[in-house]
């Protein structure tokens, strides 16, 4: 890493950002390897109840496991994935994991809700939910345990393939749910057009739930009105006990979070569901306060 050299200076023509261009180009040469490669993981964050606090799913989040670099959140290499036709064999081999994944926890006792991201391009493939579908099937899942996270910007890419493609995933029983809710233009009627079960309320909106009063006033609106449609709301980002609080004061019905615990290895994963059911079932604290 760069090291302050004293001096309040920044140029972006730093032997460091020449250095991180160099290993971008790198990175972009290097991912499409990957996958045959086998340096694709899926690491698993923790999603609870609201109600109880028992863990009630798992959002599969991709990571490269790169040879030199360690392991590499999505954000440093997915749109170079997601602008070439790569990310539908990528995007194949997520769902197949993740599907992999889920069956060996259910054979464990564990049924979970399994989260999995979805890109414009798989929305568009009116090949994705036969896959799903065979997937569901090799893997002896009910579909209902396999929930696709998509977001509003893709819903407006090829509305009538997205469409086409989320009504047929319906229809087969798997869940939907809209990622990073209230970022986007939040054109509600997008709740009618297309066949979601549940909106997952951005993080920004829980960050600055302390301090803009106003925050907690849209959020409650919000679940209010996916509650109206009977959506099942998610608040994704909790990170403090504060916040969490916050949201447990609202209908909201299942939190993640960094507090809940972060993006994790499925062995830790596993290790986290075990000592999960050791442990008597507690209710979620009341915030202090008796109700
Ligand atoms: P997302 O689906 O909205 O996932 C949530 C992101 O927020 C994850 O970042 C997660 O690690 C992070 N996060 C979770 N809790 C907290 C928190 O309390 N605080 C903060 N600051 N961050 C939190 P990640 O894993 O880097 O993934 C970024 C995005 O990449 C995801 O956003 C999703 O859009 C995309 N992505 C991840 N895995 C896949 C995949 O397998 N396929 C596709 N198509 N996209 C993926
Ligand atoms: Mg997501
Ligand atoms: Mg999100
Ligand atoms: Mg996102």
């Amino acid at each position: 890493a760069a090291k302050d050299n004293g001096r309040h200076t920044f140029s972006v023509f730093s032997p460091q950002s020449a250095q991180m261009i160099k290993e971008r180009l790198k990175l972009r040469q290097e991912v499409f390897s990957a996958l045959e490669r086998r340096q694709f993981v899926l690491f698993y964050q923790p999603q609870i109840s609201a109600a109880n606090g028992a863990v009630v799913g798992a959002e599969a989040l991709l990571r490269w496991d790169h040879p030199r670099l360690g392991v590499i959140a999505p954000g440093a290499f997915l749109s170079m994935l997601e602008d070439s036709p790569a990310i539908t064999a990528v995007g194949a081999w997520v769902c197949e994991e993740a599907c992999r994944q889920a069956r060996e926890w259910e054979l464990l006792g564990y049924r979970l809700q399994m989260a999995v991201n979805v890109s414009a391009r798989q929305l568009a493939d009116e090949n994705l939910p036969p896959l799903l579908k065979s997937l569901a099937a090799r893997y002896g899942l009910d579909t209902g345990c396999i929930k696709l996270e998509v977001t509003e910007s893709m819903l407006t890419q090829d509305i009538g393939k997205a469409a086409a493609v989320l009504r047929s995933l319906q229809a087969e029983g798997f869940r939907i749910a809209l990622d990073d809710f209230g970022t986007g233009y939040s054109n509600l009627s997008y709740l009618r057009q297309f066949p979601i079960t549940a909106i997952k309320i951005d993080r920004s909106f829980v960050q600055e739930i302390e301090e803009d009063r106003r925050c907690l006033d849209i959020v409650n609106g919000v679940i209010a009105f996916a509650k109206s449609l009977k959506l099942s709301v998610i608040c994704e980002g909790i990170e403090t006990e504060a916040q969490a609080c916050a949201i447990r004061s609202t209908e909201c019905d299942v939190l993640q979070g960094y507090l809940i615990g972060k993006p994790m290895p499925a062995s830790e994963f596993q290790a986290l569901l075990l000592a999960q059911s050791a442990t008597p079932q507690q209710a979620a604290p009341g915030c202090g306060q008796p109700d």
